[in-house]
């Protein structure tokens, strides 16, 4: 395995500004936003994102948020089907948390502003997705629940921030995490695109630091997530010393709209919930190959259903399968799915009259900062919240809606923890061996590389071409142009060559994790985490930790 060596900062200009809080909080999504709200019991909080307030992969979130409201529902239903869909990987005690704490969250959001859909007798109306065994979504603005959840807790954050103060500075991309002398975080470096006194590089002084920086997926050539989503978070936390656990499970949404081979970037997703409300899936001969593959056929959990996805598409020689919704009423569809629909006609796909043609894209990192209930992670003052953090509720494979519910339940729980205990400000100090950052113009070689190499189907063949491309761009493609897209590609760069490290070294099958060279579920080798760190050496060590 070849060594994977890391700066222990990007290089950066020595900040030109400070900025002072008692928490910073990185990200606007519904993790950052839910954090930032609940921290101003703890002191001043200070929110930094990468470009607007509503730009998140919670604004593109479309079936809805988990939680067992419905009366004949229990926690304990909601906790089995997430225990069954991480494949035995997930943390129960903070499953656990997540859907006994998620009821009462869901319902404060609505009594917050979110506006979610109600049945006639005013209760939130529910409906199903894959894996889930009860009607427990629930969803608004039809399919826009995202945008609906990140629209009342920005207006909510507008309304308290004056007092006691949420500062929000935007177009500020954090570039890492400072430490003090005993590398507890004291803050972050960052880079604006600003005016005035707050221009270029700064620091953003706190006494905790919450990363909330959402996914990666902008590392594969295809994905749901949007431009943003770069995996900086995980980045700057493993240049920090940080534990980073199960990046190898990455989840692809297999019904993501197949608009030819030459599409890069951010993908139009077609919700679970239309399989939900009864679509089906075809091959391109016209057969249903999720019946017969698993009792849940088209509902089966995502892995399930990329995996037979990508076999029909193997079987039939065809780039994409078909979504089949047409004997779904066009008023029906257009009421329910309005974001679905409009997008498809865009395209010129009719789903009420026309087959849709999908495939997998990457849509969510299980795997990410390893933290414990309260959000630490293991650098004193760091935490992590959302996506950005393996909380251990997702396992091997998140179940669908559980991301955004995990986001506001893990976000109550570090505001509390800051409530109870927020340690000094201390002086952040110069770390040794920083270095630039990587030629944007790398960025696509990275998607290809992870894309072939890391994709739904992985073996060590694949895994190890990938490995050997990144390691030649990271030698060939430094930069010292100092630019938020040459910071942003060292972080995909160190963020895709961590991920094709544990892929490698994962030699089973397993929710998002699917080797053809190691076909089944292996329990008496792989029934663990793989948890890497940067060493003071400038090398990234990766131990396994057996579960019990
Ligand atoms: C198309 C789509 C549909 C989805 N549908 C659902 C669904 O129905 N239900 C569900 O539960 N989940 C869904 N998900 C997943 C879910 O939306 C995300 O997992 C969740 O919203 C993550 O929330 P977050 O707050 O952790 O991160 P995000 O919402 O992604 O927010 C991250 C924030 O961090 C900022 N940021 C990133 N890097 C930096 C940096 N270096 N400096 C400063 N700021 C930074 C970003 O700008 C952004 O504001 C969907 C995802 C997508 C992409």
């Amino acid at each position: 395995m070849t060594d994977l060596r890391l700066p222990h900062r990007l290089t950066a200009p020595e900040p030109g500004w400070t900025v002072q809080a008692d928490v910073v909080v990185v990200g606007s999504g519904i993790a950052g936003l839910t954090t930032a709200l609940e921290a101003r019991k703890a002191g001043r909080v200070l929110v930094v994102t990468k470009t607007f307030l509503d730009e998140s992969s919670t604004a593109w979130a479309q079936g809805g948020i988990a939680a067992a409201l419905h009366p004949e529902d229990s926690p304990e239903q909601h906790l089995h089907d997430t225990l069954v869909a991480g494949v035995g990987l997930c943390d129960e005690t903070a499953v656990r948390a997540l859907v006994t704490e998620g009821p009462k969250r869901v319902r404060e959001l609505g009594a917050l502003g979110a506006n979610f859909e109600r049945t006639p007798e005013g209760e939130i109306a529910l409906t199903r997705e894959g894996g889930h065994l009860r009607d427990r979504i629930a969803h608004a603005g039809g399919d826009a629940t995202g945008r609906e959840i990140s629209r009342a807790l920005i207006e909510a954050l507008h309304a308290v921030k004056e007092d006691p103060g949420i500062e929000v500075v935007e177009h500020a991309l954090v570039i890492d995490v400072l430490t003090d002398t005993t590398d507890h975080a004291c803050g972050v470096n960052l880079h604006v695109i600003g005016e005035g006194q707050r221009d270029g590089v700064g620091a953003a002084l706190g006494r905790a630091v919450v990363l909330a920086t959402g996914g990666l997926g902008q590392v594969y050539a295809s994905t749901t997530n949007p431009p943003v989503a770069t995996g900086d978070g995980v980045a700057a936390a493993l240049r920090a010393g940080v534990d980073v656990a199960d990046l190898e499970f990455v989840q692809f949404h297999p019904t993501v709209l197949w608009l030819g081979r030459s599409a890069h970037g951010q993908q139009p997703l077609i919700s679970e919930a239309l399989r939900g409300e009864g679509a089906v899936l075809r091959d391109v001969e016209g057969r249903r190959f999720m019946v017969g593959r698993h009792p849940l056929a088209e509902l089966a959990p995502r892995d399930v259903v990329a995996q037979g996805v990508i076999s029909a598409m193997t079987e039939t020689g065809a780039e994409h399968v078909w979504l089949d919704a047409r004997h779904l009423p066009a008023d029906f569809l257009e009421q329910r799915f309005p974001t679905i629909v409009a997008r498809c006609r865009k395209h010129h796909f009719d789903p009420a009259t026309m087959l849709i043609p999908v495939a997998p894209a990457q849509h969510y990192a299980s795997g990410g900062v390893r933290t414990d209930l309260r959000g630490r992670s293991s650098v004193p003052g760091l935490y992590a919240c959302g996506e950005v953090s393996c909380t251990g509720v997702h396992g091997a494979n998140r179940l669908a809606s559980n991301s955004l519910l995990e986001g506001l339940v893990f976000g109550h729980r570090i505001a509390a923890d800051l409530a109870e205990q927020l340690p000094p400000q201390s002086e952040p100090v110069a770390r040794a061996g920083s270095a630039g950052a990587l030629d944007p113009a790398a960025r696509v070689f990275i998607q290809g590389a992870l894309t072939a190499g890391a994709g739904v189907v992985r073996s060590a063949n694949s895994l190890s071409t990938a490995a050997s491309s990144l390691a030649q761009l990271a030698a060939e493609r430094r930069s010292d142009v100092l630019t938020t897209e040459s910071w942003e590609t060292a972080n995909l760069h160190a963020v895709g060559a961590l991920l094709v490290r544990h892929a490698s070294l994962r030699e089973e099958t397993r929710g998002g994790h699917w080797r053809d060279d190691f076909p089944d579920r292996d329990d008496r080798r792989w029934r663990g985490h793989l948890i890497s760190s940067l060493t003071g050496d400038g090398t990234v060590r990766t131990r396994f930790e057996e579960l019990p």
